[in-house]
């Protein structure tokens, strides 16, 4: 099993079970949920 941290709550989370994932920059980055993804996609917009 591989992990990955959720970077909106810190969660750890089950890159295989995870709710959401998606890749940003290359990178493949993990959610908890679909909220915390939304919440990272609207704080990536901000930036
Ligand atoms: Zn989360």
């Amino acid at each position: 099993m591989t992990s990955a941290k959720d970077p909106i709550c810190g969660m750890t989370v089950d890159t295989a079970t995870a709710a959401a994932h998606g890749t940003y920059d290359g990178q493949p980055v993990y959610f908890c949920s679909v909220a915390c993804q939304t919440a990272y996609e609207s704080r990536r917009a901000q930036r």
